[in-house]
């Protein structure tokens, strides 16, 4: 899906070939704004659902400020969850399992993107898109 400024449909298919020999097969779309308020205490830049087999990412991350290679950080993270899908044992849910973050250390880049992140992540989130901060205007008079 086209954004703004990041085309995940391109980023998904790059990172599909460079490292999931074309393997995964998921969509992957923007959030809707709006629905992100209640984040607050947990952020989600992304999410996968295995029963859609459908990647969300935060609609904060189509923004210029963000490295193409920070939104592929979350991408490729989004697929490992379909790589490695959530394993049941003792009653207890495996998701991020010791195979599953050693498959994300692969990811090239991914210091220097977890890095920015740390430094930029409030920032982001503060951001609304031109349009929304309008309707917000509107509603708080
Ligand atoms: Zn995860």
């Amino acid at each position: 899906m086209k954004g703004v400024y990041h085309n995940l449909d391109i980023i998904y298919s790059q990172l599909n070939a460079d490292y999931f020999q074309n393997q995964i097969q998921t969509s992957v779309t923007w959030g809707k704004w709006g629905s992100s308020r209640r984040q607050t205490y947990s952020i989600r830049l992304g999410s996968y659902d295995a029963s859609r087999r459908l990647i969300t990412i935060h609609p904060a991350m189509d923004q210029a400020s963000v490295p193409r290679i920070c939104v592929s950080r979350i991408v490729y993270h989004e697929m490992l969850h379909q790589k490695h899908p959530v394993r049941h044992k003792n009653g207890r849910r495996l998701v991020h399992t010791a195979i599953f973050r050693e498959d994300e250390k692969i990811f090239l880049g991914a210091e220097l993107a977890d890095q920015w992140f740390q430094q930029n992540l409030e920032r982001i989130l503060r951001h609304r898109p031109i349009h929304l901060k309008n309707w917000t205007n509107v509603l708080t008079v």
